[in-house]
């Protein structure tokens, strides 16, 4: 028999977040798109707590921002923290940072078979032919390129789709990444195991904070405490590797057993009894190592979401980095296509901004893993935290926010902001960026020591382009005289979905 071939400009692999980005993205500039997904959605999926530059960014450039408003999800206005040595819960809210000001300083808390749903109906809508039920096998390639990929729908078919270019979205079990850089790299400090489920209902924080996720560090790790609905609560463990046996073996009774440990997150649930409603009723059992690739594309390959790169889940980074990549694949993608003559320049742009925006993510989570820190190591005086209005708590919420990028084309519309203040805004930022230099080289924590999160390089970076970012974000949109992130770089076009030559 022979095997059915067929043409597409793009074929896309695997339907989560990721996959619905770069396949909408791609098909929104007119191109025709096969993405393929084994499942069939809703399917169950873990990562549910959002940022806002997923909410208001990339779902915002989809065309799909209103329809995920209105699906009801809980309202996540930040995080709740129970972490280093001060017994005292503390907290940050998205709308301290002026980039994140209301309306945009919120995210969700999302069930997320019911958000990957809405994400791929919407890529379906805008004219990506999307096939459930079917499974990549392999990649098609000769020296030059990769040219497509093969696969079996659902009664077993063998099927071959040539495209100009394969996106790998097939999240953490991709079975074709090592056609790129061959295979990962993990992290030799987030090597964890995560257990988790539901329980059908939980105490909630007092309003504004009953949608936080509230995360509690206890002896043999920390716990997440997700409120997904007022009958529905995620509660997850994460623990060191080391007793992933003992995990294996019986994951309820560890998972009850962690929760116990922990009287933060347990005396959140009095007499509440565990969801019994699929796909809630299971206790499930994941890897949660973090992993980087040497390279990211190859000519007609380009990895984007947990396929490409994974980092701890503590900040809720997941959803963002992997939709964030994909806008920047599919960017580089369309660039191509439109017929720009460079394509190593295009992927070169896409691949070093994904892996700046992990690396921040990834140095600051060494820093906040750092449990002998109390969190003044995080914030100054952490129990005022949301009374105080300093730049330094600034850079933390647009990094854990998902705006460290600096990308304009993130950000929510500006508001309350005369034109013309663009220049001045920047200059102040950066102005309270050197002073916090000075300040955090002035002032001595407790003990007589400096504090080392704020020392930290990255931080810096993080205030350097917060200034950035600032200037461009009173406007709502991306500066005529925006400048590249590296030299000889590319930036957004104004619709955020291609790339832009500044130097022409
Ligand atoms: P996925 O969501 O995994 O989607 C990949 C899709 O590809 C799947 O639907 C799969 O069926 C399909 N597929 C796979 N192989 C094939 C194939 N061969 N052919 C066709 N289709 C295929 N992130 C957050 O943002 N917030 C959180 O609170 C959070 N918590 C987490 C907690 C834990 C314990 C872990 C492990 C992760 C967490 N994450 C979180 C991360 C988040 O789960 C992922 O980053 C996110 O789901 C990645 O999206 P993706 O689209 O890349 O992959």
């Amino acid at each position: 028999e022979r095997t059915a071939v067929e043409e597409f400009d793009v074929v896309v692999v695997g339907g989560g977040p990721a996959g619905s980005t770069a396949a909408t993205a791609v098909a929104l500039r007119g191109h025709r798109v096969l993405l393929l997904e084994q499942q069939t959605f809703p399917r169950y999926q873990i990562g549910e707590s959002l940022l806002p530059s997923t909410v208001h960014g990339v779902c915002r450039i989809l065309g799909v921002e209103e329809e995920v408003a209105r699906a009801g999800f809980k309202t996540k206005r930040g995080g709740t923290f129970r972490w280093g040595r001060n017994p005292e819960p503390w907290q940050f809210s998205f709308a301290l940072s002026p980039r994140l000001a209301d309306p945009t300083s919120f995210a969700y808390q999302v069930e997320r078979s019911r958000f990957d749903k809405i994400l791929l109906d919407n890529a379906r809508r805008v004219g990506v032919d999307v096939r459930e039920g079917c499974r990549v096998k392999g990649v098609l390639a000769d020296e030059e390129r990769v040219r497509g990929v093969n696969w079996t729908g659902p009664s077993g078919e063998i099927r071959e789709a040539r495209a100009r270019y394969v996106v790998d979205a097939s999240g953490n079990g991709s079975r074709i990444h090592g056609e790129v850089g061959g295979s990962r790299t993990y992290s030799d400090f987030f090597r964890n195991i995560a257990v988790f489920g539901y329980f059908a209902g939980g105490a909630r924080l007092p309003v504004p904070n009953d949608g936080n996720i509230f995360c509690a560090a206890f002896d043999e790790g920390w716990l997440w405490y997700i409120p997904l609905r007022d009958d529905l609560t995620s509660v997850g463990a994460v623990v060191s590797r080391e007793s992933a046996a003992a995990i294996q073996r019986d994951p309820v009774t560890a998972w009850r057993r962690l929760i116990d440990s922990c009287p933060e997150v347990r005396d959140l649930l009095p007499g509440v009894p565990q969801a019994t409603e699929a796909p809630y009723d299971q206790v499930r059992v994941r890897k949660d190592w973090s992993y980087w690739k040497t390279r990211l594309w190859r000519p007609g390959m380009v990895l984007v979401g947990d396929a490409a790169c994974f980092v701890d889940p503590v900040l809720s980074s997941g959803v963002h980095l992997a939709t964030y990549g994909a806008l920047l694949a599919a960017r580089s993608v369309n660039s191509g296509l439109a017929g720009a003559p460079d394509e190593s320049r295009l992927f070169d742009e896409f691949e070093a901004r994904y892996r700046h925006e992990y690396g921040l993510f990834h140095e600051f989570l060494v820093s906040f893993y750092d449990m002998h820190q109390d969190e003044r190591s995080y914030f100054w005086k952490a129990r005022k935290v949301t009374h105080v209005d300093t730049s330094e708590l600034e850079a933390f919420v647009e990094l854990v926010g998902g705006l460290a990028s600096g990308d304009a084309s993130l950000g929510g519309p500006g508001q309350s902001v005369q034109s013309g203040q663009s220049g001045q805004a920047g200059a102040r930022l950066a102005a309270a960026s050197s002073e916090l230099d000075e300040a955090v080289a002035r002032l001595p924590d407790s003990a007589g020591l400096r504090n080392p999160l704020f020392e930290a390089a990255t931080i810096r970076q993080v205030f350097q382009e917060g200034a950035v970012l600032q200037e461009r974000g009173v406007f709502g949109g991306p500066l005529e005289d925006e400048t590249p992130q590296r030299p000889g770089g590319l930036v957004a076009s104004e619709d955020g979905l291609t790339w832009v030559d500044p130097g022409r």
